[in-house]
């Protein structure tokens, strides 16, 4: 029996993560935590039965707490709520699929209990890989990616050459506005980019993947997940999403994942790792595909990718700055508060705005973080 704990179980990868739990009967999730969704949250703890449950809201989970008087489960709240989940000693994985660098603290407890990290939750790895990775080697765990690029190139690295790496060929699908120019991306509203052409994910994500701001952030996790340089990754746009990532190695060899959409198979990959299951689903038919495409990023228009590799070749505080201004500019787009195309504006003026801080620490990074907040709420 596997036993795992999941930060952020309401969301899109959380479900997802609950749904492989559901169909393979031999993992056992001991603690949960979520945002303020207490309906789904009160459902999964029914169904799933963890010992422990947490809700960041202070109110809302005092009212879980209320609902489920009825079983023997502890409910917190807050920092000390998610620190709880992620260090909970029934657990030997924690599913890192919360949203945001609220998930940093988290994952540095758990890696200090000595659990392995599913990790979706890229924010950290993007804005304190050069803590994460050194303490993960340290504490003897594994950093195992949830995020479908990067299990496709852990999976095409599986073979043990991982020293002959030459570079990342990071594919994109290149979003729903691919092949548009910047002027024709002016009066994009909320619901033109919540549309992902290939994949259903949760709202941030969706927009992140519009501006191609997600393929940044995974350019940077790449780099710390593989140890590579932000240069030896290579953003290719394949948007029929069937390639999910390949791997060049010294001789000129590429390996490749390929596969339908389906953000369960990296998901399971993960909790069963090194082990391949059967995953319901459909299978790729090489006899029906007619084609798989390739074109390059353009990084003028979507120039948040460019502002990406420039963050994650300075490092320092630099990718908490890129991160944090654009979380906080996604929600102002989202809240119908900032046109689309200030986003990478708000980005940029952000990071130009900064003086880069080298290896800093995590009150530094969060420090970083309130900062940019501060600067963006300052100016938009
Ligand atoms: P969602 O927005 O769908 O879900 C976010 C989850 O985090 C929800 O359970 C939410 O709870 C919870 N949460 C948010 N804030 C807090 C908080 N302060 N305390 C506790 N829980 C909190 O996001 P996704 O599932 O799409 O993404 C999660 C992570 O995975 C992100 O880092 C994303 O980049 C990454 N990722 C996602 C992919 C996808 O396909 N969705 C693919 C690859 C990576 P509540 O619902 O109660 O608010």
């Amino acid at each position: 029996m596997k036993k795992i704990a999941v930060l952020g179980s309401t969301g899109s990868i959380g479900t997802q993560t609950l749904e492989i739990v559901r169909t393979n009967k031999d993992i056992e999730v001991t603690a949960l935590a979520a945002g303020s969704n207490i309906t789904l949250l009160e459902e999964q703890i029914r169904e799933f039965r963890p010992g422990l449950a947490a809700v960041w809201d202070e109110e809302r989970a005092a009212e879980l707490k209320s609902r489920i008087r009825d079983m023997d489960v502890q409910v917190l709240s807050g920092m000390d709520g998610l620190l709880a989940v992620a260090a909970d000693p029934g657990a030997e994985i924690l599913v890192t699929a919360i949203v945001g660098m609220i998930g940093i603290l988290p994952t540095i407890e758990a890696i200090k209990a000595g659990k392995d990290i599913a990790l979706a939750n890229k924010e950290t790895l993007v804005t304190a890989g050069h803590i994460i990775m050194p303490l993960a080697k340290e504490n003897h765990v594994s950093i195992l990616p949830v995020d479908s690029e990067h299990s496709a190139i852990f999976q095409s690295l599986q073979g043990g050459q991982e020293k002959a790496l030459h570079k990342i060929l990071l594919t994109a699908s290149g979003g729903p506005f691919r092949g548009r120019k910047r002027e024709e991306l002016a009066n994009i509203q909320v619901e033109d980019a919540l549309k992902h052409p290939n994949w259903e994910m949760g709202r941030k994500i969706t927009i992140d993947s519009s501006t191609m701001v997600n393929k940044g952030l995974e350019v940077i996790e790449a780099k710390w997940l593989f140890g590579v340089s932000v240069d030896q990754i290579q953003v290719v746009v394949q948007p029929q999403s069937i390639i999910h990532s390949m791997v060049e190695y010294e001789d000129g060899a590429v390996i490749a994942q390929l596969g339908t959409p389906d953000m369960k198979l990296p998901i399971q990959y993960a909790l069963y790792y090194p082990e391949r299951r059967y995953l319901p689903g459909d299978r790729l038919d090489f006899g029906t595909l007619s084609q798989i495409t390739f074109e390059q990023p353009d990084m003028e228009t979507f120039y948040g990718l460019k502002l990406a590799y420039h963050a994650g070749r300075e490092g320092g505080t630099l990718p908490t700055v890129f991160n944090a201004a654009n979380e906080r500019a996604v929600a102002l787009f989202l809240d119908r508060k900032i046109r689309y195309l200030q986003i990478p504006e708000i980005i940029q003026a952000c990071m130009e705005a900064h003086k880069n801080i080298e290896a800093p620490d995590v009150e530094t990074i969060l420090k970083t973080e309130r900062e940019t907040y501060e600067f963006i709420k300052n100016r938009w």
